[in-house]
Parts: C-alpha cells; sequence; structure tokens
C-alpha cells in the first residue's frame, strides 16, 4: 500500500460528507453548549479582578455575596453545558462509526474471493473494528476541541487583550519557535500510526488463524511456534505504539514549553509594572487566571493535531477497502432468473488463476432435472466450475449458462438463489440448530419444517440434544459431528427447495455409517432438481444419469457409468482402483498406487482430525 494516499483535507471531506453532514442539527446544539462551556473559563478568568480589588483590597463585604454566588453559577452552568455536550456527541461518534462499519461490511461481503484470498478475515476484523474506533474517538476530539477549546482560548485571550495587549503579545512570544518543531512531530505521528495500524492487522490475521486452526495446532504441537510469532509481532507493534505515542505528547510538551516563556516574560515585564504601580493586583490576577486557564485548552488543541494524524492513518485504510473495485457486479438491467429446474451449460469456458490455468475451453452440458457426475484427479477444476455457476469466480472467455440465459444477465442474488450447494466443510453459524436451518425466515411452517427434518435425518440425532432444535451448535457447528453438520445443511437446502443443487464432495469426509446416512438424505434433496454432483467415492455417483470425466481443466470423457466403463480410461481405472477385491492394485495405467492412496487419506483426514477435535473439546 502506498503511503499519502490521500491528503488529509480529502479524508476530513469525505468523513464530513459521507458520515457527518447528516448530524449537523446535533453538532450544532452539542457546540452551543461546547461555547457555553468554554466562555465560562473566561467568565470566571473576569471575576479575578472584583475579587481581589473589591473583596480582598478593597473590603468590600457586600461584593463577597454577589462574586460568590456568581462564582456558583458559572460552575453549575458549565457542568449542565459539559454533560449535554457530551451525550450528544457521543450519540454522532457511535452513530457515525456505526455507519462506516456497516458501509464497510457492505463492500467486503460484495468483493469476490480474489480480493478475500489478498485480505484475509483478521485484516478486515481489524479494519472494520478497531480502525474504526480509532476514527470516532479522534474526530470527537476534534470537534471539542474546535467547539469548547477553540472558543475557550478566543475569549480568554480576549479578557487577557484588555487588560493589557502587550502583555498577551509577551505571553505568545514562544510561538513561533515550535511551528518547525510541531510540523516534523505531526509527519512522524503519521508515518508511525500508519506502521501500527498494519503490524495491528497482522496481529488480528495471526489471532483468527489461531483460532481457527486450534486443533492442527494442538495435533502439530505448534503452540510454541505461535506463541513465538505473536509474540515477536506484539513486540514490534508495541515499540510502534510508543513511537507513534511519543510524537504525540511532543506537541502538548512543546506547548508546555512554550507558555512557560510567555509566563516568564509576562512576569519579568509586568511584574515592574504593578510595583509601578500602572496596574492593580486584581487585574494582574485577572490576566495570569486567564493565562492559566488556556493552558489546557492549548494543549489539548497541540494534541489534536497529533490524533488527526493517527485518525487519518486509519481512515486511510478505511477508504481503500471502500474504495476498491467491485469485480463482481449485477448488470444494470437484469434479466430474471428462469424458473423451475434448467439446463446448465459451461460454452468454451477458460479460467485462469494468476498465469495458470484452470479451464481450458471446457464445454459441459447438465440436463434439467438430471443428475450429473464430475469426477476427476484432484485439482483437475472440479470444484472452480461449482464458483462460476454461482459467480463466486467470472471466467476470462466463454459462457456460462443456466436455462438459456447468460448468468452474467441476473442479478448475483437471483443467480444465487437458484442454488443451494452443500460442500465438505458444513457452514454453520454460532446459532440455534433452528436458526441455522431456516436461516432468518418467517413464512417457515412447522409441518414444513418437521419434513424437512425427518428427509435430512436431522429428526434421527433431534432427541440426543438436550435443547432440540434450539440447542446452540457452537462456532462453525463445532458442538455436532461432520455427518451431523452435513444434515443440518442438507435440511437448510431442502427448506430453500432451489431449482439446481450442486454437492461438491458432501460425503468425502464421513465416516461409512453416516456417509449412508447422508447419502440418503442427499438422493431425496436431489429429485426434481438440476444436479451436479463431486464425488470421489464412484460408488455414490453410479446411478448419475451422466458422469463426466475431467483432466486438467478440461473434459475428457462422459456418459452413463455403463458406456463409460465399457469404454475402459480414466473413468474405468479409476473405478477398478476403488472396487479392487482386497488385492494388490496392478492396473493403475497414469495413475499411481502412491498418488490413489494419498487422496484416499486426503479424503480421510478430516475426518479423522475432526474425531480427534470432538475428543480433545468434546
Ligand atoms: P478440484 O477438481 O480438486 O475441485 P479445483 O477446481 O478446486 O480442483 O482447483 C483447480 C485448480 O485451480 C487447482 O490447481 C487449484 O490450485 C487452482 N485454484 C483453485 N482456486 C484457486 C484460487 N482461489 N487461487 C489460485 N488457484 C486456485
Ligand atoms: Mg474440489
Amino acid at each position: 500500500m502506498n503511503d499519502e494516499s490521500y491528503t488529509s483535507a480529502q479524508l476530513m471531506r469525505w468523513l464530513w460528507r459521507d458520515y457527518l453532514k447528516k448530524h449537523t442539527g446535533i453538532m450544532i446544539v452539542a457546540v452551543f453548549f461546547m461555547i457555553v462551556e468554554g466562555s465560562t473559563l473566561g467568565v470566571l478568568a473576569k471575576l479575578m479582578e472584583p475579587m481581589f480589588d473589591r473583596v480582598f483590597v478593597g473590603g468590600d463585604r457586600g461584593a463577597l455575596v454577589w462574586v460568590g454566588l456568581v462564582l456558583v453559577g458559572i460552575f453549575a452552568l458549565r457542568a449542565l453545558a459539559t454533560v449535554v455536550q457530551k451525550v450528544l456527541l457521543t450519540r454522532v461518534a457511535q452513530r457515525t462509526a456505526a455507519d462506516l462499519r456497516i458501509d464497510l461490511l457492505d463492500q467486503m461481503m460484495r468483493q469476490d474471493g480474489a480480493f478475500h484470498q489478498s485480505h484475509p478475515p483478521g485484516f478486515l476484523v481489524q479494519r472494520v473494528q478497531s480502525d474504526v474506533n480509532a476514527v470516532s474517538d479522534v474526530w470527537r476530539a476534534v470537534i471539542t476541541g474546535a467547539g469548547r477549546d477553540l472558543v475557550g482560548l478566543v475569549i480568554l485571550m480576549g479578557v487577557a487583550i484588555a487588560i493589557d495587549p502587550i502583555w498577551a503579545l509577551l505571553a505568545m512570544i514562544g510561538v513561533p519557535l515550535m511551528i518547525l518543531p510541531a510540523a516534523i512531530a505531526q509527519r512522524f505521528v503519521r508515518a508511525r500510526s500508519r506502521e501500527a495500524r498494519d503490524l495491528g492487522a497482522s496481529l488480528s490475521t495471526r489471532l483468527d488463524e489461531v483460532f481457527h486452526g486450534i486443533v492442527q495446532i494442538k495435533l502439530n504441537a505448534l503452540e510454541a511456534y505461535q506463541a513465538r510469532q505473536y509474540r515477536e509481532l506484539t513486540r514490534t507493534f508495541i515499540r510502534t505504539e510508543v513511537r507513534a505515542a511519543f510524537g504525540n505528547s511532543a506537541i502538548p510538551a512543546m506547548i508546555d514549553i512554550m507558555s512557560g516563556i510567555g509566563f516568564m516574560a509576562v512576569i519579568v515585564y509586568g511584574g515592574s509594572e504593578i510595583i509601578a504601580g500602572n496596574k492593580t493586583i486584581g487585574e494582574f490576577m485577572t490576566f495570569f487566571t486567564a493565562l492559566g486557564f488556556m493552558f489546557s485548552p492549548l494543549r489539548r488543541l497541540g494534541a489534536i493535531s497529533g490524533l488527526w494524524q493517527m485518525a487519518a492513518a486509519a481512515l486511510e485504510r478505511i477508504k481503500e477497502l471502500l474504495d476498491a473495485p467491485l469485480r463482481l457486479r449485477s448488470p444494470a438491467q437484469p434479466v430474471p432468473a428462469p424458473t423451475g429446474p434448467p439446463d446448465v451449460v459451461l460454452k468454451d469456458v477458460s479460467l485462469s488463476y494468476g498465469g495458470t490455468k484452470v479451464l481450458d475451453a471446457l464445454n459441459l452440458t447438465a440436463k434439467a432435472g438430471e443428475t450429473t457426475a464430475l469426477v476427476g484427479a484432484s485439482g483437475a477444476g472440479k470444484s472452480t466450475i461449482f464458483n462460476l455457476l454461482t459467480r463466486l469466480v467470472d471466467p476470462q472467455s466463454g459462457q456460462v449458462q443456466i436455462g438459456g440465459t447468460d448468468t452474467n444477465a441476473m442479478t448475483l442474488n437471483d443467480l444465487r438463489g437458484m442454488f443451494s450447494v452443500v460442500t465438505q466443510e458444513a457452514l454453520l453459524f454460532d446459532e440455534s440448530l433452528r436458526e441455522n436451518i431456516i436461516l432468518g425466515r418467517t413464512d417457515v411452517s412447522d409441518e414444513d419444517l418437521q419434513q424437512v427434518l425427518q428427509d435430512a435425518h436431522v429428526a434421527d440425532f433431534l432427541p440426543q440434544l438436550d435443547k432440540g432444535l434450539d440447542t446452540r451448535v457452537g462456532p462453525r457447528g463445532s458442538a455436532l459431528s461432520g455427518g451431523q453438520r452435513q444434515r443440518v445443511v442438507i435440511a437448510r437446502a431442502l427448506l430453500r427447495d432451489t431449482p439446481i443443487l450442486l454437492l461438491d464432495e458432501a460425503t468425502s469426509a464421513l465416516d461409512a455409517q453416516s456417509e449412508q446416512v447422508v447419502q440418503d438424505a442427499l438422493d431425496r434433496l436431489a429429485k426434481g432438481r438440476t444436479t451436479i454432483v463431486i464425488a470421489h467415492r464412484l460408488s455414490t455417483i453410479r446411478s448419475a444419469d451422466k458422469i463426466v470425466v475431467m483432466d486438467r481443466g478440461q473434459v475428457k470423457d462422459e456418459g452413463t457409468h455403463d458406456e463409460l466403463m465399457a469404454r475402459g480410461g480414466i473413468y474405468a481405472d479409476l473405478y477398478r482402483l476403488q472396487f479392487r477385491d482386497g488385492k494388490t492394485v496392478t492396473d493403475t495405467r497414469g495413475l499411481g498406487a502412491g498418488r490413489a492412496k494419498a487422496r484416499r487419506k486426503e479424503a480421510q483426514q478430516p475426518n479423522l482430525l475432526q474425531r480427534l477435535g470432538a475428543a480433545l473439546f468434546g
């Protein structure tokens, strides 16, 4: 990511136009109360004059009472103004942060797979959570500063000038000294904050990967390794944050020094005027109180420039994400999706990832209402075809048609609404079983739900769960077994009742017993739909209407099981390999027994891990 991608002015204008402007009303009220709060300081300073000259020096007892009462009144007013403006600003700050977050989430969800591959989840979480916080903290400080502190400062300055313009000028004698150092400090803070934001994202990514891979980490004894990596990253992060804080505190520190110089100048010059009798003690006290009161607003205002640099670093990152172009878009004039089970056709489709060709002028037809199976070695491009159909990726050339309509002529929502996809890893959310099946729909009747639970064999294991349908399934469904998760996903698909069904290794990770139950549920699900199924275990696709044999992104052969077996070729080889009768495989022809073995092992591994995982955490 390049530095200086946006100037401060651009960022401020964008933040104002898109997020803050609509809260103008509330902010005007808040600023009014800030002005009240800020101006009380001026009145307090001004009160020093009668207090000293009339009460203490003049001995006027009557004045004692009214000066005291005014004092109380000012403090009460100040308290009220503080509370009101804080509450109002918090509301605006939180709403702005929420708007930013929602926009970010919205945009992130529309990005394609390539984007999410280069922007891992932890990184995005960091952007949506911490970076937005950094922004809303700061602009709040900016507004408070501009409203309360600036107003306070101007009024106090007015009080000071009214006493003696020359004194006031002397008090400012240190200002020119700090212009250059302050500018340097600002650049420094911006640079360090940028680093800190990027490091924060790396830290979140690490955590995300650790917690998602916790079972693998335990099984491979990687705890110490991961902890070390995290610690090292944390050290760098701390160093950067501390340096940013140093730069950030340098500015108020410079203001302190500058104020000290100003004070000294006024005492040396003004003190002799009092001794000479040109000014009263009350005037001198008012002047000094005003100067003293200027301290904190000045320091806060000074700190804002550093804070803004920190926020700008976060804003840059957020804006980069919001501005990242969407590669997959719905068409401007969409065609409605076809109804009923449609034909699915790929025509001369080619797709590459980087320089690697994954699909090579591929032609494929899956007939309406039939089951078409895709077989081929790992990496042949089978799953990629599913991604193309649902437009998780677009091809570089060729057409994808559903019911005769180009997929990119429909809206993404309509298109994806036609598919139910069941893959090896069932995606469940950490909610109740019921929620995971109905997915927020409100029009599901109880009979329909019961029917679906029966058909998907969810009803079989429901009695074992202590809260039945209201049982929470744990993060990613970890409280259920692999087969149970799969059945929940099938129930979800049955309820969705889409015309097309895509099954990608849906039973590969299951043991023989679960496989049978899930397969039975899948068969019911496939009925009356255009179904495309990918399976390593060829037994599960024997009965498919058509089997398509793929190799390195191309279709090599297609036909029914019997036709392909009779023809003899990759399919027949694969099939014999899986159904050898207990003896050593001799006829592997270009497949290699080792490779086949490795593949079988690969297919079993998740199952083993899941069981170990369940043993560890269940
Ligand atoms: P399979 O037939 O095993 O399902 P895939 O369709 O998943 O094969 O993958 C086909 C090829 O495309 C593989 O070589 C894989 O490495 C590559 N591939 C798939 N997805 C991506 C991606 N997002 N980025 C880069 N390469 C990918
Ligand atoms: Mg695959």
